[in-house]
C-alpha cells in the first residue's frame, strides 16, 4: 500500500531521487537530506504506515525487518563499535515532519543523553 502525495513512498517509487545505502524487499535506506550528524541515515518500510505505531501495532514483524535494517546500516557505516541513536519521531509535537514511518539513524560523533532537546 502506496500513497501518492506521500514523500517517502515517492522516493520508495522512484519518483523523488535519494541516497541509498540500502534496499530489502521490505525496507530502504537512504541518507538524510539535512544530515543532523556525519552518518544520518533513514530506514523506513517500503509499506506506507504512518509512524513506529501505527507500523508496531499493524505489521511486527515488518517493525522487526526495519530494525533488522537499522543494524546492518549501522554496521556499513561503521557505527557498530562506536555507538549510533535511533529515534522514530511520532507526532508532530515531537518533530515528525513526514508521516511515514522511519528510524532515523544517527552517529558519528560524541551525544550527550539529553533526549528531550
Ligand atoms: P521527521 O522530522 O519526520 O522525524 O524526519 C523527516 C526527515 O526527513 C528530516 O530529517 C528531513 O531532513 C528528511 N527529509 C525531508 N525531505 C527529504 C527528502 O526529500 N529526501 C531525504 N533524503 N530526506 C528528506
Ligand atoms: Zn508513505
Amino acid at each position: 500500500m502506496t500513497q501518492p502525495d506521500c514523500l517517502f513512498c515517492r522516493i520508495v517509487a522512484g519518483e523523488i531521487p535519494a541516497t541509498v545505502v540500502r534496499e530489502t524487499e521490505t525496507t530502504l535506506a537512504f541518507r538524510d537530506i539535512a544530515p543532523k550528524a556525519p552518518v544520518h541515515v533513514l530506514v523506513i518500510p517500503k509499506e506506507h504506515y504512518a509512524d513506529v505505531a501505527a507500523l508496531g501495532a499493524g505489521d511486527p514483524a515488518l517493525a522487526g525487518e526495519v530494525l533488522a535494517t537499522v543494524a546492518d546500516v549501522a554496521a556499513a557505516e561503521g557505527l557498530d563499535g562506536t555507538g549510533f541513536r535511533v529515534i522514530f519521531n511520532t507526532g508532530a509535537s515531537v518533530g515528525q515532519t513526514v508521516f511515514h514511518a522511519h528510524a532515523h539513524v544517527l552517529g558519528g560523533v560524541e551525544m550527550d543523553g539529553d533526549l528531550t532537546g
